[in-house]
């Protein structure tokens, strides 16, 4: 048991109800101010706690902190302390959050406790890789019924290895950052060749990332046992698409242009500790799977997700509401497939899990099978429609998980589209 997850526990912060950061959750990420530099924070209600500010005025003595580790634009150096040492840290400031606790005294809680509306949240961690699972059965279900033949819809290979592709991680974003429409080749169904325009068919897809902090060789791999000793925690993710530039490159090699031009994460990497209270039993996997991915154990959580569409002027709608219990590829069997190889993970790498769909209409995770590749539009409160994402749109990504009375949250993973440059 992780002292820092007890549900009885209670903090001395004022937590707003319904709040995505109870003592319980403690998510780690990196924020400025007016006044402070890019550094290390903790989401506690609806502030930030500073953790330079605590680990500079001995509040940390004794976890053997390397000195400055909080005080850095990125929480690389820290995660690549390692799970236990984060776990440490987070077990440190939860007791000092406790609301039986006064060792943070009354001068330093005015200074280290900063109010959410005052802080801008960065990238948390410097992305070095970035990989894209497919890893719903429902959403590679719905897009193999749309583009190929429902009797077919999986390829042989889906059910036997977690598919993937790696993704580019200089265009990942933190939420807030707005994306520019992007231009490409597409090629109209009733033209013999392609043409260069903005997409016609701007997507979202809604994910859920781990971020990773740990390292392995090249030439050693990971095995599905060891995964979670390597996951620091997770962000919400949307993959932004382009279906239409997609569908004219995608083959052989897959997506490129089309998913390379933005993609944006939320701000705070909650840990898997915090979400150990919601694992959950993923779907029943037949075929057997290969004895490197056989796992035991449950390696689902009971995340709920939701997306939101907000129109220029207009209050958001909900357009979707999913669960990251839906995968049928686990995380622990996503690392183990990928470093099955050889392949080396590095500290800082993000692992997307791939649109999470539900099995019915409403819990589909992109406009692609919402609107069925845009054969029955979602019509919006406000009188518009849409087949895919207009400019102006913001799309807004959520995440919780509840149990015993402890909602533990993601904050949200907004983004604007604006026309095309
Ligand atoms: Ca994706």
């Amino acid at each position: 048991m992780i002292s820092a997850n007890d549900p009885k526990l209670k903090s001395w912060v004022t937590i707003p109800k319904d709040s995505d950061f109870p003592i319980q959750n403690l998510p780690f990420g990196i924020f400025k101010t007016k006044y402070l530099s890019a550094v290390a924070g903790v989401a506690i209600g609806d502030h930030v706690l500073d953790l330079v500010y605590l680990h500079e005025h001995g509040y940390l003595d004794g976890l053997g902190l390397p000195s400055g580790i909080f005080n850095q634009k990125f929480l690389n150096d820290f995660l690549a302390l390692g799970k236990k040492k984060i776990r440490q840290v987070r077990e440190r400031v939860s007791v000092l959050l406790r609301h039986d606790s006064d060792e943070l005294n009354a001068a330093d809680r005015e200074i280290a406790l900063v109010p959410m509306e005052e802080v801008q949240m960065l990238l948390p961690v410097r992305i070095g890789n970035y990989t894209d699972f497919y890893s719903s059965e429902e959403h590679a279900f719905n897009v193999g019924s749309m583009f190929r033949d429902p009797k077919n819809a999986l390829l042989p290979n889906w059910k036997h290895l977690p598919v993937g592709y790696h993704g580019r991680a200089s265009s990942i974003v933190v939420s807030g950052i707005p994306i520019h429409r992007p231009k490409g080749q597409i090629k109209p169904s009733d033209s013999d060749i392609p043409i260069f325009c903005p997409t016609r068919k701007l997507d979202f897809e809604l994910e859920v990332a781990f971020i990773t902090c740990g390292e392995n060789k090249l030439g050693q791999r990971i095995t599905v046992d060891q995964a979670e000793d390597y996951i620091a925690g997770f962000v919400l993710f949307n993959d932004w698409s382009a279906r239409d530039i997609q569908q004219w490159e995608y083959v052989p090699l897959g997506p490129f242009l089309s998913k390379n031009f933005g993609s944006t994460i939320s701000p705070w990497i909650v840990t898997m500790d915090a979400l150990e209270p919601f694992r959950v039993e993923g779907p029943a996997q037949h075929p057997h799977v290969l004895p490197y991915l056989a796992f035991e154990g449950n390696k689902n959580f009971d995340v709920m997700l939701e997306v939101l569409l907000q129109a220029e002027k207009s209050d958001p709608v909900t357009i979707s509401r999913s669960n990251f219990k839906y995968m049928y590829w686990n995380v622990n069997q996503q690392l183990a497939h990928h470093t099955s190889n050889g392949c080396n993970i590095q500290v800082g790498d993000l692992y997307a899990s791939g649109t999470i769909s539900g099995p019915s209409p409403g819990s589909f995770g992109s406009m692609l099978e919402l609107t069925w590749n845009g054969e029955n539009p979602l019509n919006l409160p406000d009188g518009s429609i849409r087949s895919f994402i207009d400019d102006g749109d913001t799309l807004i990504m959520k995440g919780h998980a509840i149990r015993n009375g402890v909602r533990i949250g993601f904050g949200s993973c907004n983004g604007k589209i604006l026309p095309s440059t």
